[in-house]
């Protein structure tokens, strides 16, 4: 008779969205049967990392993320799976409607915008955003367009100014990067952030036909979504363009983290570095012995046959450095901007003298340090007590890093003077929260798909070790649940292969 399988333990390093999805995923193939156990490390005393949800007097606050983009599927379908599948809200679209603060006005962004694409004629034609140039070359861009470029990456500001012009650029394209990635056009990469346009001009040209054809295409199947998420006005297919959970984003990282047994948890647990166990990196199959130290902070070290890093790549480099230092200078390249939200309550009065639509950008030669703000009562429900306002601020990034430095009555009175000169809010907000992110938003640089192919040509000399978050392929909640969930999966196979590897040694005993 075969003796039992050995427990193997795989250590989930870094609590956020990308470590509770795939501890989750550890935790279902435990309950299935699987000889394994997981454990999950975090530094911070409480689980989640970005994403946190508080209520204060009625509103419902986000401090990190507020929503995910429908037309990604994975955070939905774990909220489904987790049993939360009644409490996902889309945003009200009817209500969208997004401006940019242009000349010290807020202009709407144009109808039939997706993302960067025109596809509607008239509003751009009418719209104050851009010069009569711009215009003309944006209308001449399905006709002539300009060839693609013989490199293997660009700037996102650099392949818009080659289709649509530099005033695309600076009142556009670089105002949604910053509200979206608190970065910055001229850094970075179009093949990393945005994949599909670069695809769509090597194979169509013109971004403006290939949009229109995919959106005529999406018609007669039956369309679902929008091609360019984010950006303009217009109402496209049926999911909506961001969804959320009612009693906020929290619920998934709760529901997630309540998947995972306690006593495998270990919170305000500092990982400092990683090691192979004394005996050197022996096989599963034949070894006893576990294959990791992983040493922490104050406290005594943990073993490991398999290590997942979902945490920012700066923590993770440093972990990696003593098992391979090339790994570790390529995870240190990638850069991260910090960023801060100021969400603050308004009452009946502000809210009814507010423009309708979901908020506005503002580009940076308007000079101001807000990059963007949200009106969250108009873009989701739930977020409001009946008839009041709650506005969100998205301040920092890579144009402002040092606003982390300043203290709360001047980040807020800095935030009141702005509001005031862009919306005429001069009342006393019902409350405010400030919540700083220091080094949380991955920037994907020009070349970012070369590094992240390094790191993946490294890391298959480093079996055992697997990397999830938001550093490699997406910064949005669905990828760094889709990350989780792939690493997790991942680690099974490679410690299913060891434990496979002892029962036929102890079969061949019998
Ligand atoms: C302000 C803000 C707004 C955003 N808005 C949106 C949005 O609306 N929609 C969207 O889809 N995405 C949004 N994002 C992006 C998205 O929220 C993040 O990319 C995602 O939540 C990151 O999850 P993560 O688990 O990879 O990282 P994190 O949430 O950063 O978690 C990493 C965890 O690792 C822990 N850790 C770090 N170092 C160590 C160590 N040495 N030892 C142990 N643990 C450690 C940290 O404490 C942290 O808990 C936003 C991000 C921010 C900051």
């Amino acid at each position: 008779m075969a003796e039992p399988a050995k427990i193997r333990r795989v250590v989930v390093i870094g609590g956020g969205v990308s470590g509770l999805a795939a501890a989750h995923t550890l935790a279902r193939a435990r309950r299935a049967g699987a000889p394994i156990e997981e454990v999950l490390i975090e530094s911070n005393p409480w689980l989640g990392g970005v994403v946190r949800s508080e209520t204060v007097d009625g509103f419902l606050v986000e401090a990190g993320p507020d929503s995910f983009l429908a037309e990604k599927p994975e955070a939905a379908a774990m909220a489904r799976e987790l049993g939360l599948g009644d409490d996902l809200m889309g945003s009200n679209d009817h209500a969208r409607r997004t401006y940019i603060l242009h000349q010290k006005r807020l202009v709407p962004l144009p109808d039939g915008l997706m993302f960067l694409v025109p596809t509607r004629f008239w509003p751009m034609l009418t719209t104050d955003l851009l010069p009569w140039s711009a215009k003309l070359k944006a209308a001449g861009e399905m006709f002539s367009s300009p060839p693609p470029i013989e490199k293997e990456d660009e700037s996102v500001a650099s392949f818009v100014k080659r289709h649509f012009g530099q005033a695309m650029v600076d009142n556009i394209a670089d105002p949604l990067l910053a509200g979206v990635y608190g970065g910055d056009s001229e850094a970075l990469s179009m093949r990393s952030v945005l994949p599909r346009f670069w695809e769509m001009e090597r194979k169509h040209g013109s971004l403006t036909r290939a949009t229109l054809e995919s959106v005529r295409q999406r018609r007669t199947d039956g369309g679902r979504n929008s091609a360019g998420s984010g950006g303009g006005n217009s109402q496209s297919g049926k999911l909506p363009l961001f969804m959320t959970l009612k009693g906020g984003l929290q619920q998934l990282t709760q529901k997630l983290a309540a998947e995972v047994e306690k006593y495998r948890v270990f919170l305000g647990r500092k990982v400092l570095t990683l090691e192979f166990a004394p005996g050197g990196p022996g096989g599963l199959g034949d070894s006893c012995s576990r294959r990791f130290l992983i040493n922490c902070e104050h406290y005594k070290a943990h073993d490991a046959d398999a290590v997942i890093l979902a945490l920012p790549a700066r923590p993770a480099s440093g972990m990696i450095a003593p098992l391979d230092h090339r790994l570790s200078e390529l995870l240190e390249g990638i850069p991260y901007s910090s960023s801060m939200t100021v969400s603050l309550g308004f009452d009946e009065k502000v809210r009814a003298a507010l423009p309708p639509g979901f908020g506005f950008l503002v580009p940076r030669k308007e000079q101001r340090r807000m990059l963007a703000c949200t009106f969250v009562h108009t873009k989701f429900d739930h977020r409001a007590p009946e008839g009041k306002a709650l506005l969100r601020c998205f301040l920092g990034g890579t144009r402002d890093p040092d606003i982390l430095q300043m203290f709360d009555e001047a980040v807020l009175e800095g935030v009141r003077h702005e509001l005031k000169a862009i919306l005429n809010i001069t009342v006393e907000p019902l409350f405010y929260r400030i919540h700083e992110w220091p080094d949380s938003m991955a920037q994907y640089a020009v070349g970012h798909k070369a590094r992240v192919g390094a790191i993946e040509e490294r890391l298959l000399d480093l079996p055992g070790i697997y990397l999830a978050g938001n550093a490699y392929s997406g910064i949005g909640i669905s990828d760094c649940i889709r990350t989780g969930k792939s690493a997790a999966e991942k680690a099974l196979d490679f410690v299913a292969a060891g434990w496979r590897g002892t029962q036929k040694a102890d079969d061949a005993k019998q």
